[in-house]
């Protein structure tokens, strides 16, 4: 951390800080410049990041050298993080994982169906909904464990990883015994409760960006997570809220190199949540491809206009398997692949 005073800091301002820092069991190194002086500090900044140096007298700015996030930095892991998500799936590596599948899980016909066709062009996680963070109460709430139920069904019929929204940690348990991966909604990405309880589970997590949240704000939940000893995160960006309104959210695509520059975590892109409107869809999962995803989770419909949820965001399964063919080409233009 580095201690910048202001010009007019007088000596006896100077030698109170230089005490405190010292008192707290840290270093100060003192550089005195024609202008002004500066004081580095060693040690751990935790201790300093509780203590608000910049209401010192004589202090303009103090600039922390490491990044709050630790766990999750490339400064604590060089290379990429590959996750295991059982079925011998896994993300983080030169494979690009696709995750498809309803919104919501409505009946376990249409799971099998929906399913069957996103296996056939090549997904290998099933995602579908069974606890539905709902704008509106009177909007349907998901099948709750019924729908973890088919969707266990499902998945091991068909040798599919699943994934289904935990959005109460008293939950945990109960989705954690049903799914490979819990997703964390966007709406939870700071329950900080809930980040403690899938943290404690040995589960993978995928982690949505909450929609008026930072690239590091998403890496600070994230650290919550692998500090209760689950390493195993899953980042997703999946648009946020801007005044742009042709599209449900905007599709953060720099948030894919940021996160990838910053952490050494695998990213998913969600183009469904992001647009909004299942023509942007194609687009938008090119993009993050081409970005250098990780992974992208999409929902496919066999019957959008029935949905229960987002069906107007939904591909048809025909559109679904030429959007997989054409983000195959882009995957091995950039040496990566698909399946
Ligand atoms: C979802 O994946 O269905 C969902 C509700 O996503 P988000 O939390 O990104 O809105
Ligand atoms: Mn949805």
């Amino acid at each position: 951390m580095i201690i910048v005073l202001r010009p007019e800091a007088t000596e006896a301002q100077v030698n109170h800080i230089i005490d405190k820092v010292k008192a707290l069991g840290l270093t100060p190194h003192v550089s005195k410049g024609s202008e002004r002086t500066i004081i580095g500090v060693i040690g751990p900044e935790d201790i300093l990041r509780v203590t608000p140096l910049e209401v010192f007298p004589g202090v303009e700015n103090v600039i922390p050298v490491l990044s709050p996030f630790r766990l999750v930095s490339r400064e604590f892991r060089k290379d990429d993080s590959v996750i295991d998500l059982g079925k011998g799936v896994k993300i983080g590596g030169k494979e690009i994982v696709v995750m498809a599948g309803p919104c919501t899980i409505e009946n376990i016909d249409s799971l099998y169906e929906i399913a069957k066709e996103v296996k056939n062009a090549g997904a290998t996680v099933l995602r579908g909904g069974a606890f539905k963070p709902r704008t509106s109460p009177y909007s349907f709430q998901g099948l709750g464990k019924e729908g973890l139920q088919m969707l266990r069904e499902v998945g091991t019929e068909l040798g599919m990883v699943t994934i289904s929204e935990v959005m109460d940690s008293r939950d945990v348990n109960l989705v954690a015994d049903y799914v490979d991966v819990l997703q964390i909604g966007c709406r939870n990405m700071q329950n900080f409760n809930l980040l403690k309880e899938v943290g404690a589970t040995k589960k993978p997590v995928l982690l949505k960006r909450g929609m008026a949240s930072t690239v590091k704000d998403m890496l600070m939940s994230a650290e919550y997570i692998l500090s209760g000893g689950n390493f195993s995160v899953i980042l997703c960006e999946r648009g946020i809220r801007t005044f742009e309104d042709s599209t449900r959210n905007t599709l953060d695509i720099s948030a894919v190199p940021v996160a990838k520059q910053l952490s050494h975590l695998p990213i998913v892109v969600d183009p469904s949540h992001a647009a909004g409107k299942w023509g942007l869809v194609p687009a938008l999962a090119k993009a993050g491809v081409a970005a250098g995803c990780d992974g992208l989770i999409i929902e496919v419909h066999n019957h959008p206009e029935e949905a229960a949820s987002d069906g107007a965001q939904s591909l048809i399964p025909e559109n679904f398997a030429s959007l997989m063919g054409e983000m195959k080409a882009i995957a091995k233009a950039l040496g990566r692949n698909i399946l």
